[in-house]
């Protein structure tokens, strides 16, 4: 695009064209394009399993969020596939006005069930869950308080509220409790991410919530990376510290290990009902389409069935959290499936993950501000369905490109 706009020669462009800061991006991203190094919106050819097709090439896939495997699983398709045939492909509406199927209310009622909560509001994505629930939560004289590495829909829910914003230092329970000190008498919600989606370490749970019992906040966890994955029977983080009467909101995501995109948020039903009339992100959007729907809730069926599953996905994540401290990587705080590997440098990052691409690997990359400057890591992710030569191929490559550009 020309990066001239028609208006007065007098005026300064600089200061009077709200795309200038496109065109200079441009220049930035041309840099790093030139040199081959971007890392951003790879095609993919084929479905999301342990391997991928890229460029028509098989790829080992250690960027998906798909833990358990689920979206290729024949019973998640064929309910997807069903739900079309008698639903059709969107609901053309709100969920507040046309868009209510009984299905929606069927898994309302399933996920009330699996968190083990009163009720259950089903949302379109994930992100609206955060911005919605905080947003309608938190009103003027309302104080939410976040841990520093919340997810970016969390921090945007905050700042689509009206209330007073706090954020403490990644899993510090000092520092979270100098900010309820700070906020006593007021009305307090403390939201946290279950497992931490760059970090892969999972929230000091039990800490949190002796702190908000004792200075009267309640508790929110955004559990889009512990469902299916953590807790005796994979509900989840607040399963895996038996803390489900002591949190007040349980929130999850489809787009993980329930294979569908989609959201939901769960706990009292007064609360649960409140949400619904005030959620703006929810009233005003349209309802999540009959697949996704049914594909979520075929996956809980085959969490609560297949427990395999998960024992496989833990296998994979120990040989794949000791392969890489063999190989002298810092893998921070990690402890899940998310298991990062940190480089530092930003360009260093990009080159190597373009390498591992060159070796027959998709990884993510995360650089500031989604990580701490400094602390550009290699995202990693595994799956239940990988297998160990999966996973050889992957450490084998991973020592080959840390090598080569003297990270280990
Ligand atoms: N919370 C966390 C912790 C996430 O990682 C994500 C997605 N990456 C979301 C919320 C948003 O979920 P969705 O992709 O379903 O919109």
């Amino acid at each position: 695009m020309d990066s001239k706009v028609v208006q007065n020669e007098s005026m300064d462009i600089r200061k009077t064209d709200p795309f200038e800061k496109c065109f200079k991006f441009k220049e930035q991203l041309q840099k790093i394009q030139s040199m081959g190094i971007y890392p951003y919106f790879r095609m993919i050819e084929s479905a999301q399993g342990p391997e991928v097709i890229m460029n028509g090439r098989k790829m080992i896939m250690i960027g998906s969020n798909n833990y358990l495997g689920l979206t290729n699983h024949p019973k998640v398709k064929e309910a997807a596939i069903n739900a079309i045939k008698k639903y059709g492909t969107g609901c053309a509406g709100s969920r507040f006005l046309n868009g209510t199927l009984d299905i929606h209310v069927e898994l309302e009622e399933k996920l009330a069930k699996f968190t083990r909560k009163e009720a259950a509001l089903v949302f379109t994505t994930g992100f609206q869950v955060n911005l919605g629930v905080i947003s309608s939560l938190i009103g003027k004289d309302d104080v939410v308080i976040i841990d520093k590495m919340d997810h970016a829909s969390i921090v945007d829910g905050c700042r689509l509220s009206f209330g007073e914003v706090k954020r403490y230092k990644h899993n510090d329970m000092e520092d979270l409790e100098r900010i309820l000190k700070e906020t006593e008498g007021k009305s307090k919600l403390v939201v946290v991410d279950g497992v931490f989606s760059m970090e892969g370490d999972i929230v000091k749970l039990p800490e949190v919530v002796a702190l908000c019992k004792k200075y009267g906040a309640r508790v929110m966890v955004d559990d889009a990376h512990g469902i299916g994955v953590l807790g005796k029977t994979g509900r989840g983080t607040v399963e895996h510290f038996e803390l489900e009467k002591d949190v007040d909101l349980i929130m999850g995501t489809y787009s993980k290990s329930l294979a569908s995109i989609g959201g939901f948020i769960a706990g009292d039903k007064d609360v649960i009902n409140y949400i619904k009339h005030f959620a703006r992100a929810f009233i005003f959007s349209a309802s999540p389409p009959p697949a996704s729907v049914a594909a979520v809730s075929a996956a809980i069926d085959i969490i609560e069935n297949e427990p395999e599953r998960r024992e496989q996905l833990w296998k994979n994540t120990n040989k794949m959290l000791k392969g890489f401290k063999e190989l002298g990587f810092d893998i921070g705080v990690a402890e899940t499936p998310i298991i990062p590997v940190i480089v530092g440098d930003d360009e260093l990052a990009f080159k190597f993950v373009m390498m591992l691409q060159q070796e027959g690997i998709f990884a993510n990359v995360a650089v500031s501000p989604a990580v701490p400057p400094g602390k550009a890591l290699i995202r990693t992710s595994y799956m239940a369905t990988h297998t160990d030569e999966h996973l050889d191929k992957v450490l084998e490559a991973f020592h080959k490109v840390g090598k080569a550009l003297g990270v280990i």
